[in-house]
């Protein structure tokens, strides 16, 4: 199957993810900053996520660079069903 490989990892201090608030652990997220965000929301239950390998993959919000499972950005959508 084609799956598109993201070369690099997302640095949280990039300007477009420092602008969502992305954090590598969704536990590191500023809650005075994002309140409606919750530990149980992450990338791998986000609606824009796509596993690649290991602990990383794809995410529409970021086309070049790769999102960890456990990050979290204030893009986050619960993953349909
Ligand atoms: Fe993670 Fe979703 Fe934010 Fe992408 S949009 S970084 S998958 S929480």
């Amino acid at each position: 199957p084609l799956t598109l490989k993201a070369a690099e990892k997302l640095e949280e201090s990039d300007p477009s993810a420092a602008a969502l608030g992305y954090k590598h652990d969704t536990a590191d997220v500023d809650a005075g900053q994002y309140p409606r965000h919750s530990a149980d929301q992450m990338c791998k239950n986000c609606q824009l996520y796509q596993h690649v390998d290991g602990d990383w993959g794809n995410c529409g919000i970021f086309p070049a660079k790769q999102v960890n499972v456990k990050g979290w950005c204030n893009a986050w959508v619960k993953k349909a069903g």
